[in-house]
């Protein structure tokens, strides 16, 4: 499990955990009270988790309630709440975490999809209804370019809107896209810190669920939550 902490201002802090593949199957759709238990052992609070669309759907959880955000489908939620726990599942797809230091937190699920559907600009938007101090980010593992083969069209289409850093090549030497350098790209331009960019392969480096390249259906859970003390 990869771990970070932060401390917030008023003496509280928060914390992000992004699970890898010793650490159990957090997709949804399994046998709820187990994945129950897996999210318990990682913070024992209520998590709010979201049925993923590849979209830029942004769940307020202040806004609709605790309810109501579980399972909606979305790709990023965001809250003040330090009673719950924020979550998105992946598998290759880039997991983000958010804060700004007087505790508003977000979680993303970007892929390439969500990047140019504008889930991040979704999120860092609703963030800031509630707090016009800067936005952090933790960017947990993804799949890297050399894993991560790219149909030419779409690639020439990314690369007008996020830049050449989209673009690679795999390790034979095909067209690829760097998923990972288009979210920072697209932090940066909506005025996000990097804290901790967590450039681990998904697919190569062992030791992670990969959906594109060995078709596992398993995912991991990235979780940020934040402590009062
Ligand atoms: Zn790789």
């Amino acid at each position: 499990m990869r771990f970070f902490d932060r401390a917030l201002v008023n003496g509280r802090s928060i914390r992000v955990r992004s699970t890898e593949k010793i650490d159990g199957d957090f997709a949804l759709g399994g046998a709820d009270h187990e994945l129950e238990d897996r999210r318990r052992s990682v913070i024992d609070r209520p998590w709010v988790w979201l049925t993923q669309v590849h979209g830029n759907g942004c769940v307020d959880v202040d806004v609709v309630g605790l309810e109501n955000a579980r399972g909606a489908p979305a790709d990023s939620s965001v809250t003040t709440r330090s009673d719950l726990a924020l979550s998105i599942q992946t598998a290759d797809c880039v997991p983000i975490a958010l804060w700004s230091l007087d505790g508003v937190i977000a979680a993303v699920h970007a892929g390439w999809r969500g990047l140019e559907a504008g889930v991040i600009e979704t999120a860092t938007r609703s963030m800031r209804t509630h707090s016009s101090a800067p936005l952090h980010a933790f960017v947990g593992p993804s799949i890297g370019p050399e894993c991560y083969e790219f149909g030419a069209e779409d690639l020439d289409r990314l690369e007008a809107r996020f830049g050449p850093v989209i673009g690679g090549t795999t390790s034979d030497g095909r067209p690829a896209l760097n998923v990972r350098a288009g979210v920072i790209s697209e932090l940066l331009r909506n005025d996000v810190v990097i804290d901790v960019d967590d450039d681990v392969c998904t697919a190569c480096a062992g030791g992670f669920f990969s959906h594109r390249d060995r078709a596992d259906i398993a995912r991991h859970a990235t979780v940020i939550w934040i402590e009062e003390s």
